[in-house]
Parts: structure tokens; C-alpha cells; sequence
């Protein structure tokens, strides 16, 4: 990554950054927010559309239920007090991709306000404010290249236009990139558990802006602030805003301003550029939207939308650790995903040893799929795969040598655990006599617990039957192994 000219660690340390982040995030909706047309991503430019998303004359908005249910349930995810009447307003601005010439968005009654996210940082959790969560609808999109005629002429595709997003703006709370970076992240996490959008930014379902300020450390007063605009990546927004902190270090360091201005990322260089400056910053001549009843939602349908509410990430990391004895690292991966982490916890509930089932996910997956360069999803072996290796492990039906070698087969082979076990499986020892010799001299070789089990102790016959099948390396066959080993304790 390029830097601006070298800044003194001596200086940098007498500086602190200020960094406020917005936000944009494509609700999963089936239509439109005003209008039924389709949201449906990559079909062909300009087929969906209507005359309200187009922004014909005499055409009128209607309130796309869905997307204020799910508007108003990431709210509650980031622990925003929703309005119980929010307003509409029209934000006007001229572009090519916008046809109405001004944007439906919500100004000053926006849905929701107050809420926060928990980051990790090193004095332990620091509470990210949340100024505000609220609806608005997407513009189109200029085309730049993909289509004939293009290094001379710029298309337009309103495929976009009227899509539903919320903007989620933070307070100014975040101290460092590197906080940006996993606020945008735990932001990410929280809103794919909801299930309301699914977070794409390469299909630019979920979008950020940062705005950048330093100030002398013990300042009171903001610094004058740079926002970076259209950044695609949370890494490139930690190193764009890397590179602004340095760069506005310099210009204050060297007695110059800082100019309020827009500024774009641009990655091959690792630097950040002017795109606009303040004075031709829009005045967006906000008004609330006269097509648009103010919204009101009611307490009920607040319960109702509240019923629908996941256990959030953060929640379910702390009872993982507790309930499945696993490390909150542990806890960390399986919950990297809703989906990972349900079926994680499915194949747990079921297996005998569900720290077990945590360690084989660590100890033998993840390596696995790491070395195929495989998404977790996308692994041969499934959950309760791993559940029922943990449990032929935990019985001493396989040997932990025998399971890595099962494992390895069913990357080979692209097969999930029980196909390839019911092929490769020891061969079963069916010789009763053969069994009798082997349980007699366990239960010779364990007095005590022989003792427990006539006691009254009954589960005592799981460790006998361990330790028969231990013995034979996993091969006698359990239906036999139990029936004698129930016969010859009840002598
Ligand atoms: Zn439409």
C-alpha cells in the first residue's frame, strides 16, 4: 500500500482520528419499496421498471410493507428505539440516474435512532453509537463499460432504482481504522443473522461511507472531515482511511487546512483523491414527501416484528461457549454463519460429546477445507457427518488415526462421513466366543465399577462396552457386545 510523505510516529501520536461511518444495506424484499417491480439482481438493464420507478408524471408511491418489517427489525438488532411515526422526505438532487430529481429518503423524524453496536477493543467491549437507522430508496446505475460504445458514451440501467435500502449512520465513536474495520463487521454479522439482506457488496448490497477527521489529542472540537465515498471492501475502507489519517496529519503538520471535501479510494495506488469539494456539495433542499403518509407503527406490529428477532451473534457466542464447553474462539468460527452455526448446534445436540463435535470442526475440518480453498458451506462433510465420527470416536469404534483417514477419504471422494464410513468401516467380529473372552476379562480387569453397576448403577455399562470396543479396535459388533456384557453383570 502507498502512504503520503512519511509522517513522524512523534507526530501521529499527537493526533487522534474521528471516524463516523454510513451505511447502505439492500433489504431482501421480492419488490421494490414504492412500486411491485422486481429487485431481482442481474436481469437484463431497464426491464425492471414501472412508471412509479421510473418517476413518470401523475404516478404515485405505495409503502412496500415487507421492507419497513424488515427495516424496523435490524433496528431492533442494533438496539435502536424505533419512531413510532417517522416521515418521508424528498431529497432532491439532479444525476442521470435518478429520473424523479429527487430521492424518497427520511430526513428529520428518520424510523429509528439510538441504538449501538459492541466492538471488541482492549479495554473489552466499546459501545458504537447509532445515530440513526432509517428507509429510503436506491437510485439507479451509471454503466461505464460492458456494453458497445462505451469508452464514449456513459448507459443507464434503473434496474436499481427504487430498491430498498436503510442508511445506518454511526456516531463519531470509532478511534482507528482497525475499529471501522470490526464495527463493519459485527454491522455485517448482525444484519445477515436478521436475515433481511443478504450483504452482498460485489452486487453492492451493502455500501459504506466513511467520514475522517484528526484533531490534537485533548481537543474538544472536530477536526474539518473528509468523507470517502464508494469504497468495496471493508479492508480497502481500513487502509483508505489509513492513508487519510496521514495525509491530513500532514497538511495540519505543515501548517495548511484541511478541505471539507468527497473523496474517492482508489485501491491499485492506495490512495484516497478529490472528487468534489464543499462548495459544490449538494443542498438537497430536504421537504417531507406529499405522495407518502407518515409511517406509524404501532406497538403491535412492533411485538409482532420483535417475534421475529434472532438470537443475534454476540448473544449466541456466549451461550455456546457455556452450554458446548467450547473456547469462545471456537465459538467464533461456528458462528460465522446462522446457518454454520444451526447446523453446528443440531449435530452437537445429538452427539454424545459435543465438545467433541467443536474439536473435529477445529481440529480436522476447517484444515481441510483451508488446504481445498472450500467455504465451510461448501464442505463434503457435513455436520452430522461430524457428529457421528465424534460419537463412533467417543465409543471407541474408531480410532482417531482411523477417523483422520475417513476424513481424508471423504475430501478424496467428495462424500459425506456415513457414505464413507459404511464402505470403509472395520470389518465387524460376529465370533460370540470371541466377544464372551474379551468382555469376561474386562469385567475381571474392573472390580469397581463392576460393583456400581450392581449397586445400581446401570450407565456403568456404557464404559464396559467402551472398553470392549476399544479392545477390538471397534470391531465387535455392539448389539452382541451389549448382550453379553448385561448378561454378565446381572449374574
Ligand atoms: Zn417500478
Amino acid at each position: 500500500m502507498a502512504t503520503t510523505p512519511e509522517i513522524s510516529i512523534r507526530a501521529r501520536s499527537r493526533y487522534e482520528p474521528v471516524i463516523g461511518l454510513e451505511v447502505h444495506v439492500q433489504l431482501l424484499t421480492a419488490s421494490k419499496i414504492f412500486c411491485s417491480c422486481s429487485t431481482k439482481f442481474g436481469a437484463p438493464p431497464n426491464t425492471n421498471v414501472c412508471p412509479v420507478c421510473l418517476g413518470l408524471p401523475g404516478a404515485l408511491p405505495v409503502l412496500n410493507r415487507k421492507a419497513v418489517q424488515f427495516a424496523a427489525l435490524a433496528a431492533m438488532a442494533l438496539n435502536c428505539r424505533i419512531n413510532q411515526t417517522s416521515i418521508f422526505a424528498r431529497k432532491n438532487y439532479f444525476y442521470p440516474d435518478l429520473p424523479k430529481g429527487y430521492q424518497i429518503s427520511q430526513y428529520d423524524k428518520p424510523l429509528a435512532e439510538f441504538g449501538w453496536i459492541g466492538i471488541p477493543s482492549e479495554a473489552g467491549e466499546k459501545k458504537i453509537g447509532i445515530t440513526r437507522v432509517h428507509l429510503e430508496e436506491d437510485a439507479g446505475k451509471s454503466l461505464h463499460e460492458g456494453f458497445a460504445n462505451s469508452s464514449e458514451t456513459t448507459a443507464i440501467d434503473l434496474n436499481r432504482t427504487g430498491v430498498p435500502l436503510i442508511e445506518i449512520v454511526s456516531e463519531p465513536d470509532l478511534a482507528s481504522p482497525e475499529e471501522a474495520y470490526e464495527y463493519l463487521t459485527r454491522l455485517k454479522e448482525i444484519v445477515l443473522y436478521t436475515g433481511v439482506s443478504d450483504c452482498n457488496m460485489e452486487e453492492g448490497s451493502l455500501r459504506c461511507d466513511a467520514n475522517i477527521s484528526v484533531r490534537l489529542r485533548g481537543q474538544k472540537e472536530f477536526g474539518t472531515k473528509a468523507e470517502i465515498k464508494n469504497v468495496n471492501s471493508f479492508r480497502f475502507i481500513r487502509d483508505a482511511l489509513e492513508y487519510e489519517i496521514d495525509r491530513q496529519i500532514g497538511i495540519l503538520e505543515s501548517g495548511g487546512k484541511v478541505t471539507q471535501e468527497t473523496r474517492l479510494y482508489d485501491a491499485h495506488r492506495g490512495q484516497t483523491y478529490s472528487m468534489r469539494s464543499k462548495e459544490e456539495a449538494h443542498d438537497y433542499r430536504y421537504f417531507p414527501e406529499p405522495d407518502l403518509m407518515p409511517l406509524v407503527l404501532y406497538e403491535k406490529s412492533l411485538a409482532e416484528i420483535r417475534t421475529t428477532l434472532p438470537e443475534l451473534p454476540d448473544a449466541r457466542r456466549k451461550r455456546m461457549v457455556e452450554e458446548y464447553g467450547i473456547t469462545p474462539y471456537d465459538a467464533q468460527v461456528l458462528t460465522a454463519s446462522r446457518t454454520l452455526a444451526d447446523e453446528f448446534e443440531a449435530a452437537a445436540k445429538r452427539a454424545k460429546n459435543p465438545k467433541r463435535v467443536a474439536n473435529l470442526v477445529q481440529s480436522e475440518l476447517l484444515g481441510r477445507l483451508k488446504a481445498k480453498g472450500l467455504e465451510i458451506g461448501q464442505s463434503p462433510i457435513s455436520m452430522s457427518g461430524i457428529a457421528m465420527s465424534a460419537d463412533l470416536a467417543e465409543s471407541g469404534a474408531i480410532s482417531s488415526k482411523m477417523l483422520k483417514e475417513l476424513y481424508d477419504l471423504s475430501f478424496e471422494r467428495n462424500q459425506d462421513f456415513p457414505q464413507v464410513y459404511e464402505k470403509e468401516k472395520p470389518q465387524q467380529i460376529t465370533d460370540v466366543s470371541a466377544i464372551q473372552k474379551i468382555v469376561d476379562d474386562i469385567v475381571a480387569a474392573n472390580p469397581k465399577q463392576v460393583e456400581q453397576y450392581r449397586a445400581g448403577k446401570k450407565t456403568v455399562i456404557g464404559f464396559f462396552a467402551g472398553q470392549v470396543m476399544k479392545a477390538t479396535k471397534g470391531q465387535a459388533n455392539p448389539q452382541m457386545v451389549n448382550e453379553l456384557l448385561a448378561k454378565k453383570l446381572d449374574l
